[in-house]
């Protein structure tokens, strides 16, 4: 068999949409799990939806995920130029779209705007087109006189009329389609262009592609590219059509879900490790079900043939949870560089940021909750002194109150200020004075807090934000409750 090559395509028009880098992480899976190559081609013969910008956001993104190409516009592999649009300099698709005509398989068209607008009907409340082969039947003479004259045209495919054409899917089987319903779809434009139909074609077999991997939009297309491959007499590659992705609602994933691209994902604090991880599972399953893949591990694991035809579900809840298992995983140097920002943002004080990194690592699902999770290591909140109240540590505001001006002066008297001696301290105050450990730590973490969740006990607090501080917000309490 020979080597497997497949090919990453997008068009640069905007934001890596997750459909896009779903794709683009089969394609690289399905290559590299048979050791084959990966290629990068940038389609951009749209030039009304062309963005500048895209470019390099395609080029982030692939680094970004790890999903690195064997053969680009910017790595040669012998099979270039990997840009649509230096193609179309090469005149290349119009020398294959020529050899279609010569054959009968294609035709030029020029026709006008209007009258392809009087072709339009009406079909089941949709305007539709569909072109009667008006030029096909123009003679050789007419053709080069319109050329001769610069008439604006277009290069039409000649499609059957009888008969049907059946298209095989890895995924979705086999699809026949009557030859009657495939239209005489364009393959120049009037712009010189070649159409994504007629491009598709010509560059998978000229890069020798053998698995094209895409989203399930281009299946009902598909019978008409396997009618071109026939036209041209090559051999197609294998088709794996992914399934569509879906919000909880059901709906086709769009912009305004506020989470559609790689970079809402990435600004909204998740992890790429967990992004790939995540996209990786919208539409595909490991037959056991496991959940956590690094890409190494996707590598290894992915069949294609377990992609599933029915939609997948973006569900936010399991990417966060997901992205927690990759920050609890996470070295703590690489989750300190990243949690750095988010804890600056809320703290100026000057206190060990390191340790309150520490503390939120194995509590946090995603980067933005830091904020509202360490607020009061800068200053205690306002709150009410039913705070003080926990069934649980059999507590409450009136209990916390002698509770808390005993302790001050042992803890004015502590030198020590690490996590374990002030446990020891804590521990030894309440058995001197025969009370549950709950029953100190409850008030002590209250009052140094503010809070009625913290990430960490009254003592790691403490050590955090150090004696001085310690007492000031213990004698603040004893003030509140008195
Ligand atoms: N340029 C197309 C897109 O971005 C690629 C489709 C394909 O992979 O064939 O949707």
């Amino acid at each position: 068999m020979s080597k497997i090559r497949t090919r990453f395509a997008p068009s640069p028009t905007g934001r890596m949409h997750v459909g896009n880098l779903r794709t683009a992480l089969y394609t690289y899976l399905i290559a590299k799990h048979e050791g084959g190559d990966f290629v990068l081609r940038i389609e951009d013969t749209d030039q009304g939806r062309y963005c500048e910008e895209a470019l390099g956001i395609i080029y982030r993104t692939l680094e970004a995920t790890g999903l690195k190409h064997d053969e680009g516009p910017d790595k040669d592999g012998g099979f270039g130029p990997y840009v649509q649009s230096e193609r179309v300099a090469s005149g290349l698709y119009m020398d294959y779209a020529k050899k279609l005509i010569e054959k009968g398989e294609a035709y030029y068209c020029f026709c006008d705007q209007e009258r392809l607008d009087s072709l339009k009907q009406n079909v089941g409340g949709k305007e539709i087109s569909v072109y009667d082969k008006h030029c096909l039947y123009l003679s050789k003479e007419e053709v080069e006189a319109n050329l001769a004259a610069g008439k604006p045209f277009v290069i039409r495919a000649n499609m059957p009329n009888e008969g049907e054409t059946t298209f095989h899917d890895e995924i979705y089987g086999d699809i026949t389609q009557p030859n009657e319903e495939l239209d005489d779809m364009i393959l120049i434009k009037s712009d010189g262009y070649p159409t994504y139909n007629f491009a598709n074609v010509v560059d998978d077999h000229l890069m020798q592609i053998t698995h094209v991997v895409r989203g399930n939009e281009y299946l009902s297309s598909a019978p008409k590219y396997t009618h071109l491959y026939k036209a041209f007499g090559w051999e197609e590659p294998k088709y794996i059509h992914c399934p569509l992705i879906t919000n909880e609602e059901h709906q086709k994933l769009s912009k305004r879900s506020g989470h559609s691209s790689y970079e809402d994902l990435i600004e909204q604090g998740f992890v790429p490790e967990a992004v790939v991880n995540f996209v990786a599972l919208l539409g595909w399953s490991s037959p056991d079900n496991r959940e956590i893949f690094s890409l190494e591990e996707l590598v290894e694991a992915f069949d294609y043939k377990h992609i599933s035809k029915s939609p997948a579900v973006f569900d936010m809840v399991k990417l966060k949870w997901m992205n927690g298992e990759y920050l609890k995983a996470m070295d703590f140097d690489t989750f300190y560089k990243m949690a750095e920002p988010y804890i600056k943002e809320v703290i100026k004080k000057d206190i060990d940021l390191k340790k309150i990194a520490a503390l939120v690592k194995t509590r946090i699902e995603v980067f933005p909750e830091i904020g509202e999770m360490i607020d009061f290591f800068e200053e205690v909140p306002e709150y009410d002194v039913d705070m003080y109240t926990n069934k649980k540590n059999k507590t409450n505001a009136e209990k916390s109150l002698p509770v808390l001006q005993e302790l001050l002066p042992v803890i004015e008297a502590q030198e020590d200020f690490t996590n374990d001696a002030l446990y020891q301290m804590l521990r030894g105050f309440a058995d001197e004075n025969g009370y549950k450990p709950g029953f100190v730590m409850w008030p002590v973490r209250t009052a140094v807090s503010g809070k009625r969740m913290t990430p960490g006990g009254a003592t790691e607090i403490m050590e955090i934000i150090g004696k001085e501080e310690t007492v000031s917000r213990m004698k603040a309490a004893i003030e509140k409750l008195s």
